[in-house]
């Protein structure tokens, strides 16, 4: 093995390591968002008028929304009477 090789390696860990720990931190941030995002979504449709909220859009982007019997997205073009 060249003199080297072992600490190439270690280089290697070390950031894979950090880059890890970087995502850890991130993805924590991200579910802490997430969780805020809920609690007030959830009371804010509560407390709408005749809104309600349905699963994923198939864009991917939001959650349907449910008024006046239309399930509509707010992102994208889609609209469909219920
Ligand atoms: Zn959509």
């Amino acid at each position: 093995m060249p003199a080297g090789g072992r600490s190439i390696r270690t280089k290697q860990c070390l950031r894979i390591q950090r880059r890890l720990a970087a995502l850890e931190s991130e993805l924590e941030t991200t579910r802490e968002r997430v969780r805020r995002l809920e609690n007030t979504l959830r009371e804010a449709v509560r407390t709408a008028d005749d809104v309600s909220i349905g699963g994923p859009c198939s864009c991917g982007e939001s959650l349907l929304l449910v008024r006046d019997r239309t399930l509509y997205c707010p992102e994208c073009r889609y609209r469909r009477t219920v």
